[in-house]
């Protein structure tokens, strides 16, 4: 493809926030040209995200960052504690001890500015992909073949125009790409302004080092909090703001430290920066018009009680890059873009709702509201609950029950090789057997043509494939589990199922 000519391109991407550098990294490897428009000249410097989970590590993987971001980042066995008026524990979200299925650890901390310097310094990697920072997009033209973009540049008078086949707004929460795709919200029922306090603790505090490492919801309807631990170095409070709040005064000096006295005065640390914010619980209705479309906050935005925000927004980035990898190569067609839609729409659905009810928890003390999301077991006590891990909406995969169209466990083996590492970011097939020179030539064509990467099984895949009752099991780039077969015969029948979805745009078909 690369049709760049000094202002074409095959993508552009309006906002290099963290989506938009990951998506960026996952288009890199692909034979397109690809701008990246922002309109601030430095990273932000106020941090927002300070979580993210394995499968959200596992994309970094993918983008060839993993080993980068780990070491700007903090992983974690512990859950969070939501804990009642006088600290007795009301449920907790779920830790986990070592490596997860994911492949990695379950959680982890991190400093935004540093993700966002590591992201941005992996897109150094392709002279396929031009950023251009100070860059302010001010107008989209939408016409027949191409998109038309103007920006304002360092913010002069001076304006710069470019071109692109597709445009991919992660320009955030108040989205100017999101203007060219008129529609509503669906508003899941929480908006709340909340006082953000980061503070940087100062060596040798010792109130400081004896404050739990994990996060604690205080859930006192007469000051609902959050207390999160993000390194030795860094804390942050999230503290709601009642309705007989003076919010002028809220951000001044000494009523924060009046609020954290129970915990550090300022001997034990600097306050950062203080931020009133107001969290939403949104999804648009529409993400794409045509050749735009949305990922990101500019698609849903989820109060940050579960820290799932951002990683939503990096799964989209996932599901979104090799579909426009693959229709620009015009090895599918354009309608695989619908499936990203519908697929993401109500996968960040259940997110949102269950951090919605968080934070009706945290405001009311009432850990029934999300009863729903506790771990069934007769080892684990009944408060517990996890992250969800929902079926994808409608889109590429084979019709039927979980796991299809789930997430897909990665495997590390003894010596330490991650099972995704035999095919970054491309389909992988597992195989119980190793089968490969019995396909037909109409399958070994499909699994040439769609660069699927036929593996046998290991020990540790083959428990998990007998677990599934299955011979083979054909998993896309973003690692979500397309479809199993279960035995030789049907693994054809996969094969052929799949590229008649790619090419036909024919969604979610049953096997048979
Ligand atoms: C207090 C708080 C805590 C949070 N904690 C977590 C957490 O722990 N974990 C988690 O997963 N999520 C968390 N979130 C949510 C998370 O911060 C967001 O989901 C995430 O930042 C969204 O990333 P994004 O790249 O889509 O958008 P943004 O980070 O908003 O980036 C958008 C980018 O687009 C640029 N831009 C905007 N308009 C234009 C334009 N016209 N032209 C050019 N560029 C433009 C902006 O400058 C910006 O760089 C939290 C949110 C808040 C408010």
């Amino acid at each position: 493809m690369m049709s760049s000519n000094n202002n074409s391109f095959d993508v552009i991407i309006v906002g290099l926030g963290p989506v938009g550098s990951v998506l960026a990294n996952l288009l890199g490897n692909y034979d397109l040209s690809i701008l990246v428009l922002e309109k601030s000249k430095e990273i932000h410097p106020a941090p927002r995200a300070i979580h993210f989970d394995g499968e959200v590590m596992r994309v970094f993987q993918n983008a060839g960052l993993a080993s980068k971001i780990r070491s700007i980042a903090r992983s974690t066995h512990k859950g969070m504690h939501f804990v009642g008026r006088n600290n007795e524990t009301l449920l907790v979200r779920k830790g986990f001890e070592g490596v997860g299925d994911q492949g990695w650890e379950n959680n982890w901390y991190f400093f935004q500015p540093d993700l966002e310097k590591t992201l941005r310094a992996g897109l150094r990697r392709f002279s396929n992909i031009t950023v251009r920072l100070g860059e302010n997009v001010t107008h989209i033209k939408d016409s027949d073949s191409k998109i038309s973009v103007s920006t304002q540049v360092d913010l002069s008078e001076e304006e710069s125009c470019y071109e692109g086949t597709w445009m991919i707004g992660c320009d955030g929460a108040r989205s100017i790409v999101g203007e060219k795709i008129p529609s509503g919200h669906d508003n899941l029922g929480l908006d709340e302004k909340w006082l953000v306090i980061d503070l940087k603790i100062r060596e040798g505090s010792i109130r400081a080092a004896k404050l739990p490492d994990y996060t604690i919801q205080h859930c006192d309807p007469e000051r609902p909090m959050t207390r999160c631990y993000i390194s030795s170095l860094r804390r942050r409070w999230e503290i709601m703001i009642l309705p007989g709040d003076n919010i002028e005064s809220m951000g001044q000096t000494k009523f924060i430290w009046s609020l954290l006295e129970p915990w550090l005065s300022p001997e034990d640390a600097d306050i950062e920066r203080a931020q009133i914010y107001t969290f939403h619980s949104l999804i648009r209705k529409e993400w794409k018009n045509d050749h735009i479309v949305l990922a990101g906050d500019s698609a849903h935005q989820s109060p940050p009680f579960l820290g799932q925000g951002l990683c939503a927004g990096i799964r989209d980035a996932s599901a979104l890059a090799w579909r426009l990898g693959l229709i620009l190569e015009k090895k599918v067609s354009e309608k695989t873009i619908n499936s990203y839609v519908e697929e993401r729409k109500s996968h960040v659905r259940e997110f949102i709702d269950l951090a919605v009810k968080c934070g009706k928890t945290i405001k009311s003390g009432d850990p029934k509201l999300i009863s729903k999301y506790f771990q069934e077991g007769t080892e684990t006590p009944t408060n517990v609950f996890d992250f969800p891990k929902p079926q994808l909406g409608l889109g590429d995969w084979v019709k039927g029950v979980s796991p299809l169209g789930q997430i897909s466990p990665q495997f590390l083996s003894k010596d330490g090789f991650l099972s995704d590492n035999y095919a970054l970011y491309k389909f992988i097939m597992f195989q119980r057997h190793d089968l490969k020179r019995l396909f037909s030539r109409r399958h070994q064509k499909i699994i040439q043509n769609w660069g699927i990467c036929i593996v046998k099984a290991t020990m540790d895949v083959e428990k998990w494939l007998n677990l599934l009752g299955a011979t083979a099991a054909l998993i896309r780039p973003d690692r979500y589990l397309y479809g199993i077969a279960s035995d030789f015969e049907e693994v054809g029948i996969l094969l052929e199922h799949f590229e008649c979805t790619m090419l036909e745009g024919e969604k979610n078909r049953r096997l048979h």
